[in-house]
């Protein structure tokens, strides 16, 4: 029985003490005041299947136990800054990490969060490279510090930044975009900014494999290998920002960029790797991580013992639990029956994504695709009320983003699946 501070008084408390910029979906926002797996309760203990744990992200499940008490044992012997002193937590995790990562990607750089990872990520290319251009794609996220907002092409988050040196190529979106699903035509895009927007020379190229804030958008086929090609060329080097759909959400792979058949030169990941956990990484090969002997790169609690113990129980958990290919087997139902909803229901646009990182646009007209922005909040409110939690994201806010759990089960999806059918079917 939780008998804490209720709803209204955390809302008044939260108005007055904390950021203003803070946002909610709901009329009603829920307090939730525990996890477990898949479900969360609220201050009446009223369950919830969470749909949306995927931002946190929780890939093992709400509170696993082995995460738990992998975290509560590193606290109760040592929590320390990560630099100073040797310690097994963090190069064990580094060496387990590695193992992941296919090609000669082995060096571990930890950071706090995503935004560091990308920060870092964009600057280790600079340094390689001796250039400053870098290109990113139209609608991404990449973080909320200087550089990184430079990289987020989306003007609605209204961040305050001077987006020097960096160039916005066309999104290879096969709903929206002006090449449909011709991944190789968007690609001309880059060489494009490469030789009429830069010295012919460039620093490197970021990207989502398959954009999350911005409304689980994957790339068209064949966009990204000719991209890395173009970028190979002009001396850059290839960045895959794996910070949503990494750690075995897509399901077919444990790498999201895996799924394209390429192989970056540097890695970036947070969110799924502590499962809720703040953690983040840069990993690159030996020849580039060599330049940050040029430079210092100091981060106080970085990956530090209790984070990076949390860090290795995901991996373990991953694994035991076969997470990967339950993503992949749920997922593909789950997308079956969101499918099956699209056939139904004008309102739905498209139904995209793969493994446990699906989308689902929401349109008033399907040929104009106008964007159902305000049918997407009742659908959302009506969900809750039955027990379902889901995102939303897309440049006009009408994407519902499903990421649960990896635990996530078929069940779930069942219960997921009618609960939104029945929300689609009262509007
Ligand atoms: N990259 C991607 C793809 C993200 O989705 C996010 C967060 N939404 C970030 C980077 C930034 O991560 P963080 O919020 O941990 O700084």
């Amino acid at each position: 029985r939780y008998s804490g501070p209720r709803a209204a008084e955390i809302l008044a408390k939260r108005n007055e003490f904390l950021s203003p910029s803070f946002f909610h979906f709901y009329k009603k926002p829920v307090n939730i005041v525990e996890g477990k797996m898949q479900y969360l309760f609220d201050e009446d203990g009223r369950r919830y299947l969470d749909a949306f744990g995927g931002i946190a992200t929780v890939n093992c499940g709400h509170c696993h136990p082995d995460v738990v008490s992998a975290t509560i044992d590193q606290m109760n012997r040592i929590q320390h800054s990560t630099v100073l002193y040797l310690n097994h937590a963090i190069a064990g995790f580094a060496e387990a990490l590695a193992k992941k990562m296919p090609g000669n990607l082995k060096v571990v750089f930890f950071t706090n969060s995503g935004t560091e990872a990308n920060e870092l990520a964009l600057m280790i290319a600079r340094l390689y490279t001796g250039c400053q251009d870098i290109i990113s794609v139209r609608n991404a996220y990449h973080g909320n510090a200087a550089g990184t907002m430079g990289a987020t092409a989306q003007y609605n988050w209204k961040f305050n930044v001077v987006q020097s040196g960096v160039h916005h190529a066309l999104n290879p979106d096969s709903y929206r975009g002006v090449h449909g699903s011709d991944g190789e035509k968007y690609a001309k895009d880059v060489q494009d900014l490469i030789d009429f927007g830069t010295s012919g020379h460039v620093a490197g190229f970021i990207s989502e494999t398959i954009q999350g804030v911005g409304g689980i958008v994957e790339h068209a086929p064949g966009y990204l290998p000719a991209v890395y090609s173009s970028i190979k060329k002009a001396g850059g080097l290839c960045i895959a920002d794996e910070v949503q759909a990494g750690f075995a959400r897509t399901g077919s792979h444990f790498w999201a960029f895996e799924a394209h058949g390429i192989v970056p030169d540097i890695v970036t990941m947070a969110k799924g790797i502590g499962n809720g956990i703040p953690l983040g990484a840069v990993v690159t090969t030996p020849e580039i991580a060599d330049v940050l002997t040029r430079r210092c790169y100091f981060n106080t609690f970085g990956g530090n013992p209790v984070c990076t113990a949390a860090g290795h129980a995901v991996l373990k958990v991953i694994e035991k639990e076969k997470l990967q290919e339950n993503a992949h087997a749920v997922g593909s139902y789950l997308k079956e029956r969101l499918l099956a909803i699209k056939d139904k229901y004008e309102l739905v646009g498209d139904v995209r994504g793969r493994g446990l990182m699906l989308g689902v646009e929401l349109v008033t007209d399907r040929r104009l695709k106008t964007p159902a922005k305000s049918e997407i909040l009742r659908v959302m409110e009506q969900m809750k009320d039955i027990g379902v939690l889901i995102g939303k994201g897309g440049f006009h806010g009408n994407v519902l983003r499903i990421t649960p759990p990896l635990c996530f089960t078929k069940e779930d999806a069942d219960f997921f699946a009618d609960a939104m059918e029945y929300s689609l079917s009262n509007m």
